[in-house]
C-alpha cells in the first residue's frame, strides 16, 4: 500500500476529456496527456484491501492485479507495473481506453468516497510501456506443430491468438473486413479509440510474434467466394470461432423503408472506413452533415452515432431511451459492488450539451412510426410516451409528438451472430441463437471446434471478450497437448 491515508487526503480526479468544443472539431482521441503527478496521488487513494473487489469476478472480468498496480506506480515503479498489467491482459492499451470500469463499482473506497481511478491508471501504464519501448511481441521460442484457424479478429479472437502464439501453436486469423480488429477497428469510433496508432500498433505486434493474419476472407459454405468452414476444420487442428453477435435488433415499424433510416452499425463502420480510407474524402459514407438526426437506443453504440453525428455537423440530434432516466445514485437493490446502474454523462451526450446546449436523451418513448415524403425519404419520427405497468411498457394516451428527421440510426442492441460461419459445421445454438459452448469450457458440440466472446455470450465488453479468448485458449492448448500451463 503506497500511502496508508492516501484515501483520506485527496479526493478522486479522473483525467479530463479534451474541452468538447475542441475534440468536436476532429476523429482524434477525446484523451488528454497523462499528468504523472495526479496519476500517482490518484494511485496513492488504494487501500490495498484484503479483499480486492476491484479484481473479482464482481469487478475486473480478466483479473488485473489492481492493488498492486496501483502501489507500483504511487512508487514510480513503472515497468513493474507494466509487468503486473501484461500477466492478466493482453491489450490494456483497449480496456484503459474504452472500458466501462466495472473494476471502480467494485471499488472498496466506493461505499463511501468515489472510487480509485483505476482505468486511468491502467491507460497511463500501457501507454508508457509502448513510449518507452517495454512492450514486445509474445515470440515464441519453440513450435509445437499444432495448428488453429481462428475466425473472427475483435477482441477474443486476437486475445486467443496471442495466448495460442505464445504456447508455440501456429495460429491464422481469418477477418472478413479488410482491416483487422473487429468492433476495436469498426464500431468503437476514432475518437475512442485511435485505429492506426493503437489497434494497428498492436496488430503489428501480433504479426511480429508469428500470427498470420488474412483479411477479406469471410468464412462461409464456401459458395459466393467465401472460404469453406468445413475445409478450414479439416486443415487445422483446432478451429475457433470467435465471430461478434453482429445481427442487429431491427424496429420493424411503419416507415422502415424509407431512404435515412440505418442500423448504427452501418453508420459507423463506413464512417470509419471512409475516414482511415481516405479522409472522408471518397464520401463513401452516411454524412450527418446539416441533417435532423434521431439515435434510437442508448449503451456505447448510441453515443458513438451521437459523436459521429456531431463531429459531421448535424443540424439536431436527439436520442430516444426507451427506459426511464436512471438514478443518480444506487437504487437499494443495485447495492455495491454490483455495477451501478446510475445516470452517467458519456463523452456523445456532453459534446451534444454543449452543441444544442442539453443532453440529448429523451426517456421514456416509444417509436410508432416513420414519416415520410413522396420520394420515399424519411421526415419524421412519431412517438407516444410510455410508463412500466406490471412489468410491461403501456402507451400514455394522448402524448404521441412528431419530430422533425432526415436520418435515423438504430442502435437497440445486438440479436447474437449470424449462422453462415457456423451451420457448414452444424454448430449447436443456445435459445438466444449463440453458439452453444459452456463458459470457462468454450467447446461446441464439434469436437476440436471453440467458439468465444460475443458469438458465445451474446453483445457485451471488449474485457470480456478478452477473458474469453484468454480462456478459450487455455482450453484449446489442453485439447491440443493434454495439459497446459496457460491462466
Ligand atoms: C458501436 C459499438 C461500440 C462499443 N463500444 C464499447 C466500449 O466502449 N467498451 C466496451 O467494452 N465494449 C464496447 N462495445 C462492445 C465490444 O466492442 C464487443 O463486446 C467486443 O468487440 C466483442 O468482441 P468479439 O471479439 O467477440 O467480437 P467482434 O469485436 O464483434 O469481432 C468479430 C469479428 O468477426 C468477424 N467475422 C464475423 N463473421 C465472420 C466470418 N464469417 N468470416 C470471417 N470473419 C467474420 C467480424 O467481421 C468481426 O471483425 C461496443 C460495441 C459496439 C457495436
Ligand atoms: S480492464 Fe476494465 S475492469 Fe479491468 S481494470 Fe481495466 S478498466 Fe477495470
Amino acid at each position: 500500500m503506497g500511502k496508508p491515508t492516501g484515501f483520506i487526503e485527496f479526493p478522486r480526479q479522473a483525467a479530463p476529456y479534451r474541452a468538447p468544443a475542441e475534440r468536436l472539431l476532429d476523429f482524434n482521441e477525446i484523451y488528454t496527456d497523462h499528468d504523472i503527478q495526479r496519476l500517482s496521488t490518484q494511485s496513492a487513494r488504494c487501500m490495498d484491501c484484503g479483499v480486492p473487489f476491484c479484481q473479482s469476478e464482481e469487478g475486473c472480468p480478466i483479473h488485473n492485479l489492481i492493488p498492486e498496480f496501483n502501489d507500483l506506480v504511487y512508487r514510480d515503479q513503472w515497468h513493474e507495473a507494466l509487468d503486473r498489467l501484461q500477466k492478466t491482459n493482453n491489450f490494456p492499451e483497449f480496456t484503459g481506453r474504452v472500458c466501462p470500469a466495472p473494476c471502480e463499482g467494485s471499488c472498496v473506497l466506493g461505499i463511501t468516497d468515489p472510487a480509485v481511478t483505476i482505468k486511468n491508471i491502467e491507460m497511463a501504464i500501457i501507454d508508457r510501456g509502448f513510449e518507452e519501448g517495454w512492450v514486445l511481441p509474445n515470440t515464441p521460442s519453440i513450435r509445437t506443430g499444432k495448428t488453429v484457424a481462428i475466425i473472427g479478429s475483435g477482441p477474443a479472437g486476437l486475445a486467443a491468438a496471442d495466448q495460442l502464439n505464445m504456447v508455440g501453436h501456429s495460429v491464422t486469423v481469418y477477418e472478413r473486413a479488410d482491416r483487422i480488429g473487429g468492433l476495436l477497428m469498426y464500431g468503437i469510433p476514432n475518437m475512442k479509440l485511435a485505429k492506426e496508432d493503437v489497434v494497428e500498433r498492436r496488430v503489428r505486434l501480433l504479426e511480429e510474434a508469428g500470427i498470420s493474419f488474412m483479411t477479406n476472407s469471410p468464412v462461409g459454405d464456401g459458395s459466393d467466394g467465401s472460404l469453406d468452414a468445413s475445409q478450414l476444420q479439416q486443415e487445422y487442428d483446432v478451429v475457433l470461432y470467435a465471430t461478434g453477435a453482429t445481427v442487429p435488433r431491427d424496429l420493424p415499424i411503419d416507415g422502415r423503408e424509407l431512404k435515412g433510416v440505418h442500423f448504427a452499425m452501418d453508420f459507423l463502420t463506413a464512417n470509419t472506413k471512409s475516414l482511415m480510407d481516405s479522409e472522408h474524402a471518397d464520401g463513401d459514407y452516411i454524412s450527418a452533415k446539416d441533417k435532423h438526426v434521431i439515435v434510437i437506443g442508448g449503451g456505447d453504440t448510441g453515443t458513438d452515432c451521437i459523436g459521429t453525428s456531431l463531429r459531421h455537423g448535424c443540424k439536431s440530434l436527439v436520442n430516444f431511451e426507451l427506459f426511464p432516466k436512471p438514478p443518480e445514485t444506487r437504487d437499494a437493490n443495485n447495492p455495491w459492488p454490483t455495477w451501478p446502474r446510475i445516470f452517467r454523462v458519456d463523452y456523445g451526450h456532453e459534446e451534444a450539451a454543449h452543441k444544442q446546449g442539453s443532453d440529448p436523451r429523451v426517456y421514456s418513448i416509444s417509436s410508432l412510426c416513420f414519416v415520410g415524403n413522396d420520394a420515399g425519404e424519411l421526415t419524421g419520427v412519431r412517438t407516444v410516451e410510455v410508463e412500466m405497468k406490471d412489468g410491461r411498457f403501456e402507451n400514455v394516451p394522448g402524448s404521441e409528438k412528431d419530430w422533425p428527421a432526415d436520418l435515423v440510426f438504430l442502435a437497440m442492441g445486438f440479436l447474437g451472430p449470424e449462422h453462415g460461419a457456423s451451420d457448414p459445421l452444424q454448430l449447436e445454438y443456445d435459445e438466444r441463437s449463440n453458439y452453444r459452448a459452456e463458459y470457462g469450457e468454450y467447446r461446441t458440440s464439434v469436437d476440436g471446434v471453440f467458439a468465444a466472446g460475443d458469438c458465445r455470450r451474446g453483445q457485451s465488453l471488449v474485457v470480456r471478450a478478452i477473458n474469453e479468448g484468454r480462456e478459450a485458449a487455455r482450453e484449446i492448448d489442453r485439447h491440443l497437448m493434454g495439459h497446459t500451463e496457460l491462466p
